[in-house]
């Protein structure tokens, strides 16, 4: 990059937390399908319009002590961490790739790579408007990035980087929705949805077709790696979960709001957390475990298992369960362990089921930011599809 370009740098990382601020918009509202544009953002707990001055990036949150101006309710770190995370993705790529078309594919996809990550982690959705939106701003920066050669070396480029972004596009929906059909054949399962084959074809835009084969192989490899972390933090926070549930039968229940169910030695629900609670048909707290619906009757019926075992003095119960409606639309893989504590059974529940899109996600900006000499020594001397996309 340019001296003088290094002035630019802060003015860089401001435009980046702005379009942060707003993709935490996009993480919030999109999975229910609401604007991104209007109403204004409000407070969550008290609906209290958010003035201008308490919007400012990163800086408010800080100012306000992470706490709403009006109600005093605390506001999730999860916004000035996303502000800040874009912010430094802008600042690193001008920084690496100086300003340009080049530093701009570069921080756009990474910045769709984390709303699509957060949304998938979420809410198991990869919203149209960031995969099908940012597809097309990447074959706008690839036509770009041919314009720019014709106007610096005089020749004619038009189409160098376009078609390999267009042919990236095309060629990752087509494995990604080949290998899904395929695994349906197979399987009868589904194996990977419609959102994953629209963002692995933005992310083709970006990458090029030998960028493609490189992402679905980095993000497959992560995924089988990765997956015996978030278990070994289950394993943890569990064994302290119980260690402060067997103290009192206040302390079960609180561990019950935060994790999972509390079933009292009557059989009714004495205490349910968010996991239970957002499986369709679970019963209510107060309410007997038997009477759950379809979809909640195999953690119910976990439950009732693990209270006869708790009675029969065999002191835990470990259960994967797959919870899931008959759409499809609601899907968990849940593990699940119960204990006797006082107050009656804590059965704590876990999502462990970390979707595709977060790799992909992951993967992505690794291959965007690395993948071109990893694809010069694969090709030798025959230089993959694509290759030119990448710095
Ligand atoms: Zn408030």
């Amino acid at each position: 990059m340019k001296p003088e370009d290094v002035l630019v740098l802060p003015f860089v990382f401001a435009l980046g937390a702005i379009l942060g601020s707003f993709a935490n918009v996009c993480i919030h509202r999109l999975p229910k399908g609401a604007s991104v544009v209007s109403p204004r953002s409000r407070c969550p707990a008290c609906l209290t319009p958010i003035a201008a001055r308490d919007n400012v990036p990163v800086l408010s949150w800080l100012l306000l002590r992470g706490r709403c101006r009006a109600c005093r309710a605390p506001i999730s770190p999860r916004y000035p961490l996303v502000e800040a995370l874009v912010g430094a993705i802008f600042f690193a790529a001008a920084f690496l790739h100086g300003l340009g078309p080049v530093a701009l594919a570069g921080a756009l996809l990474a910045t769709a790579a984390v709303i699509l990550a957060a949304t998938d982690l979420e809410a198991r959705v990869l919203p149209d408007e960031i995969t099908f939106g940012v597809l097309g701003l990447g074959l706008v920066l690839a036509a770009w990035r041919d314009l720019a050669v014709v106007r610096t070396e005089g020749r004619e480029a038009f189409g160098e980087h376009f078609f390999p972004a267009l042919a990236g596009a095309v060629f990752g929906a087509v494995v990604v929705w080949g290998v899904g059909a395929a695994y349906r054949l197979l399987r009868g399962a589904e194996g990977m949805g419609m959102g994953d084959v629209k963002m692995i074809a933005m992310i083709g835009a970006f990458v090029g077709p030998g960028g493609v084969l490189l992402t679905l192989f980095a993000a497959s490899v992560a995924g089988t790696v990765i997956a015996g972390l978030p278990a070994l933090l289950r394993i943890l926070s569990w064994r302290a979960a119980f260690a402060r549930a067997r103290s009192s039968a206040t302390c079960a229940k609180e561990e019950a709001e935060r994790h999972g169910l509390l079933v009292a030695g009557d059989g009714r629900i004495a205490g349910t957390g968010p996991r239970w609670k957002e499986i369709p048909g679970s019963p209510a707290e107060g309410a007997p475990l038997s009477p759950a619906g379809p979809v909640a009757r195999p953690v119910a019926a976990f439950a009732r298992l693990a209270l006869r075992r708790a009675a029969a003095g065999k002191s835990t119960s470990f259960g994967r369960l797959a919870v899931e409606d008959e759409t499809g639309e609601f899907f968990r893989v849940l593990a699940a362990r119960g204990e006797a504590v006082p107050g009656g059974l804590l059965v704590l529940l876990s999502r462990v089921d970390v979707p595709f899109g977060v790799f992909l996600a992951a993967a992505s900006v690794v291959v965007w930011q690395w993948g071109g000499p990893a694809l010069d020594l694969l090709g030798g001397a025959l230089p993959f599809p694509g290759r030119g996309l990448l710095p």
